[in-house]
């Protein structure tokens, strides 16, 4: 995969670029092993797929086609949470289709999830170069004058327990540093977006799909608009779910919806060890996410239209807003407890 690329020297590897794609200008870096592994077998510096023009009006009939005659009594969000929680069981969809969750609230969990992002943006686009510290500190800023529930949540924290949430930051900071090359510094070539937001409505409106992916890496290609130039990657700070690979398709779809070419590859990557759950974007990969939505909308029409869900108790049921009353999970819990 490092086509194009030239290594010289070691442990400090300097990196020239010697072929017309995908970079434009020349890159003149030091580099650690890791941040070089990244470069060449993550991001990868050979040529890029091509991938048909109409493939996302394509995908869009697909999914509009199968959707358009459901009894959708409400829009229906779709997003990787709820999808997953199709597959795990239809009582947890349902409630999530219908919004049973209690308001959201942050935990310490969630707090240090927001902040490392936040963090991972600051690092990615400040001007100048920081030190984890000042970004740790730039990043809870930032949050806590726009985000209101993160600021409700570290008003209410003391000092101490502020400064430990900002070594954590710091810890995943200097991981994400140690991991990839030089962001900030290879804007140009790689064209990093943090915290992407994106949305695809179908048949107007009445079914929205959306996500957040936390980098997106690679600019698009105006002279080959099928070229698929993008890399899609969730950052992970714990270790690896099954249902990591399917949210990947899916925010490959959601891309190739939105920007009407798909990723080249979708990524998770665990900042704990550096290494990552990839997979090559083909167009199987895309309809079966399109048919993971479809399968979605079709069992959100008929459970709101009435049909009892069928229901499939798991780990997931501590989550589940539905748990206190449900038959299956008292049943499960009596088997073994
Ligand atoms: S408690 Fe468990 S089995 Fe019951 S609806 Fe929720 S997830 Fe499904």
């Amino acid at each position: 995969m490092p086509g194009g690329v030239v290594a010289e020297g070691s442990p400090t590897t300097r990196l020239r670029h010697v072929g017309p794609y995908p970079y434009h200008a020349h890159v003149d870096l030091h580099l650690t092993e890791p941040q070089r592994r990244t470069l060449d077998e993550l991001i990868g510096t050979g040529p890029r797929p091509e991938f048909p023009l109409d493939l996302s009006r394509r995908l869009r009939g697909r999914i509009e086609d199968a959707v358009r005659e459901l009894d959708l009594r409400d829009q229906l969000w779709l997003g990787k949470e709820k999808l997953n929680d199709h597959a795990r069981c239809e009582g947890k969809f349902l409630s999530q289709v219908l919004g049973e969750s209690p308001p959201f609230e942050h935990s310490p969990r969630s707090a240090a999830g927001i902040l490392l992002h936040k963090a991972i943006e600051v690092e990615v686009g400040s001007r100048e170069p920081l030190d984890p510290h000042a970004i740790a500190a730039r990043a809870a800023e930032r949050l806590t004058e726009r985000e209101e529930r993160f600021s409700e949540y570290w008003r209410d924290l003391d000092r101490a327990q502020q400064d430990e949430h900002l070594m954590e930051v710091v810890r995943g900071v200097t991981l994400f540093q140690a991991t990839f090359p030089p962001l900030r510094e290879m804007r140009h070539e790689l064209a990093p977006v943090c915290e992407l937001g994106v949305k695809a409505e179908l048949l107007e409106g009445a079914l929205v799909l959306s996500g957040r992916i936390d980098l997106v890496l690679g600019a698009p290609d105006r002279l080959e608009p099928g070229r698929a130039t993008r890399l899609a990657i969730d950052l992970k700070t714990g270790g690896a779910y099954p249902e990591y690979p399917e949210d990947m398709r899916f925010y490959a779809l959601l891309l190739t919806l939105r920007f009407g070419v798909p990723p080249y590859r979708a990524a998770s990557l665990f900042l704990d060890s550096g290494e990552w759950q990839a997979e090559d974007v083909v167009e199987d990969t895309l309809q079966h996410a399109a048919d993971r939505v479809i399968d979605a909308a079709r069992a959100a029409a008929s459970l709101t239209g009435g049909r009892d869900p069928s229901l499939r108790p798991g780990p997931y049921c501590a989550w589940c807003p539905r748990a206190e009353r449900c038959p299956a999970f008292a049943a499960a819990a009596g088997v073994t407890g």
